[in-house]
């Protein structure tokens, strides 16, 4: 037997002392003394151990590929950006037949397929703005696509549903080999990143089929959601649930983030809605017929606002347990209310407030005032909201540590959670949409978890090692 002594913290409980018997936990109290025959296992004073994490919201085939990618998230201009390609040797980062960038998020603007052709010619370049919401395609890359791609953009940068159709057409270029190579990569990402739970969203009904078929030999365990509206299709996969970032809207950092009132560095812009209400009842109905759980991308109030009318007109007297929406990050107040009044979950990603919130952040630049409405954590979680946190990675990257850490310093003072709340997001709250022991040390569950080291009230987020007891 193991006697782990030291600050250990579970569902909203501080234990010191932990006893483990063949790896698995076999009690958890306060007591100060360790059993007579038992190995005795100390934290260092400044350790915490918590229990596993999770990610709620990660691109899964999409991250592991833009790791193997060009990481351009260091570069903040054009001109940073074309000395960085010059100096770059872009064939290492052809997955498939095109060179992949991701993380670009640039002060000026995206670059040009003239300008990417003069930089690197004759080599397909895909290039994504780090929100995902824009891409540029070198002239190269521009002339891979098929016939049925019209109108163009001249200047090769795509944004809105076109650019959905680009990804689109470059991810399905991909064979089985890249996929399985980008799941195992990510997958041993997460786990060092401590997410022991990730949910993963697919594109494609074939990549789930194939996520199935890997999933047991992946060291993460896997929630899949296939980004569809296919109901009978995803069903008949064995799977609960359906969609993930399908989108209802935009982001604000494109501007297609539908907001009720006009954004405030272009106020002949208020975003776009993607589904009309017509086809977002068919898609809701048909899944609460078949008792499976719909998470959608909403992050404008008016898209929130949507999902909700949608919602309510299907729900009836029906609790809409496990149902989810994705980023729901300029939720009002009333519209909380309305979302807890239906049993959803809002899946969010404290790491977007740390990157763009705040009174000098992206936010305010998109929306004025309105930066100090992005994200209303507390307001969310006071409404008994269940709050998933995740990442959306590849947007960020897989790092629940962080994600505690940004919950609790989000730049609205208001709106920020205490250290308990904030780890329910990542641990036990994920655990209770599973309807699953997870995210809390049970007496039966295997001793594993992550050591945090120096607590979470510095200036940035705490270093951590994963933890368990064979
Ligand atoms: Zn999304
Ligand atoms: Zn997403």
């Amino acid at each position: 037997m193991k006697c782990v002594m030291g600050k250990m913290i579970s569902s909203g409980n501080e234990y010191e002392r932990m006893l483990v018997d063949d790896g698995k936990i076999i009690a958890l109290d306060n007591e100060k003394t360790a059993p007579q025959d038992a190995e005795v296992i100390e934290l260092a004073q400044n350790q915490m151990l918590i229990p596993p994490l999770a990610d709620c919201h990660t691109h899964f085939f999409q991250t592991g590929i833009y790791l193997g990618a060009l990481d351009l998230s260091k570069i903040s201009t054009k001109s940073e950006l074309f000395s960085f390609l010059r100096w770059t040797t872009l064939n290492e980062y052809r997955i498939g037949e095109v060179v992949w960038a991701f993380g670009f998020d640039p002060q000026d603007n995206m670059p040009s397929a003239d300008e990417l052709q003069s930089i690197a010619p004759d080599v397909p370049i895909f290039l994504r703005r780090v929100d995902g919401h824009s891409c540029s395609l070198s002239s190269a890359a521009m002339k891979m696509l098929p016939a049925e791609f019209k109108n163009l953009p001249e200047d090769g940068i795509f944004s809105g549903e076109q650019q959905e159709k680009v990804v689109e057409y470059f991810l399905k270029k991909l064979d089985e080999r890249t996929l399985i190579d980008a799941a195992f990569r990510v997958a041993e990402y997460a786990k060092s990143a401590g997410a022991f739970v990730v949910h993963s969203l697919v594109p494609f009904v074939e990549w789930a089929e194939l996520l199935l078929k890997i999933e047991v030999k992946l060291p993460v365990k896997l929630e899949i959601f296939v980004e569809t509206t296919d109901v009978e299709r995803v069903k008949s996969l064995g799977l609960n649930q359906i969609g993930g970032c399908i989108l209802l809207d935009g982001s604000f950092g494109s501007h297609t983030a539908a907001v009720s009132l006009p954004y405030d560095d272009e106020p002949q812009k208020n975003g776009v809605l993607y589904f009309t209400d017509d086809k977002l009842k068919k898609f809701f109905q048909a899944a609460l017929n078949n008792d499976m759980a719909v998470a959608m991308h909403a992050i404008g109030d008016r898209a929130i606002e949507q999902y909700l009318r949608v919602a309510e007109y299907v729900a009836g007297e029906n609790s809409l347990r496990r149902w989810r929406i994705e980023h729901s990050e300029l939720i009002s107040p009333e519209q909380i209310d309305r979302a807890a009044n239906l049993g959803l979950n809002l899946s969010v990603q404290p790491a977007f407030e740390n990157r763009w919130g705040g009174p000098d952040g992206l936010y305010a630049k998109r929306l004025g005032e309105r930066w100090r409405r992005t994200n209303p954590f507390r307001r969310e979680v006071d409404s008994g909201v269940l709050l998933l946190g995740g990442s959306d990675s590849y947007i960020t990257p897989i790092d629940p540590v962080s994600g505690i850490f940004y919950a609790m310093h989000h730049p609205n003072e208001r709106q920020r959670l205490n250290f308990k709340k904030s780890l329910d997001m990542f641990s036990k709250n994920v655990g209770i949409w599973m309807g699953k022991n997870f995210g809390e040390f049970k007496i039966g569950e295997i001793a594993e978890g992550v050591i945090v080291d120096g607590g979470f009230d510095g200036e940035s987020p705490p270093e951590f090692e994963l933890w368990n007891i064979e």
